[in-house]
């Protein structure tokens, strides 16, 4: 599963044959559509259907995801970085899910993820930085794990932005991480290469 930009961006470029697969780098190729998810946004729930690929070097298949999502994750992901920014500046796990509408279970499911995870995030989301951003000065400790490692999406996302042009910073995590910054496979987000 790979993570694209909105989803007239993918069908052009996949129809265009300028995807190319995770795991071998050949062309990818328009192989229908996974089932219909349904994904939470802020502006309301918005029901839709992934594209599938298929790779026409190793006949792979691969979902493609907007870039809103995370993987196996139902909320957008700039609802979940919302909850993530707002728990490092200090607010609890229920205060935030009540503001978000979203069930505490879920709030805390993702900071606890996010916490265990803080090391990992933190040095991919630097290696990616320094890849996009050469000239780059050091990530400074921010104070605790969870910190460091949002603060080092942060440079990734201005690094990014300075390459390419303004988007939102959690798209580009989601982008960045393929999807996986919560996912349950951490060796994924491990080798991920920027
Ligand atoms: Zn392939």
């Amino acid at each position: 599963m790979i993570v694209c930009a909105e989803q007239a961006l993918v069908e052009a470029e996949l129809v265009g044959g300028l995807l190319a697969c995770p795991s071998c780098r050949e062309v990818l190729g328009p192989w229908g559509h996974a089932r219909e998810r349904v994904t939470r946004r802020v502006s309301g729930d918005w029901r839709w259907r992934p594209r599938r690929a298929r790779c026409r070097g190793c006949a792979g298949t691969h979902v493609l995801l907007a870039e809103l999502c995370l993987l196996r994750r139902q909320d957008e992901v700039a609802v979940i970085g919302a909850a993530i920014e707002a728990h490092v500046a200090g607010e609890g796990h229920r205060p935030i899910a009540a503001r978000l509408g979203v069930p505490a279970g879920t709030v805390r499911g993702w900071l606890r993820r996010f916490a265990e995870r803080a090391g990992l995030i933190r040095a991919l989301f630097t290696r990616c930085a320094v890849a996009l951003d050469p000239e780059l000065g050091p990530v400074l400790p921010a104070g605790s794990g969870v910190a460091d490692a949002l603060e080092a999406l942060a440079v990734a996302g201005r690094a990014w932005v300075l390459r390419f042009g303004p988007r939102p910073v959690w798209r580009i995590v989601s982008r960045l991480s393929a999807g996986g910054l919560l996912s349950g496979n951490t060796s994924a987000l491990a080798t991920r290469a920027p």
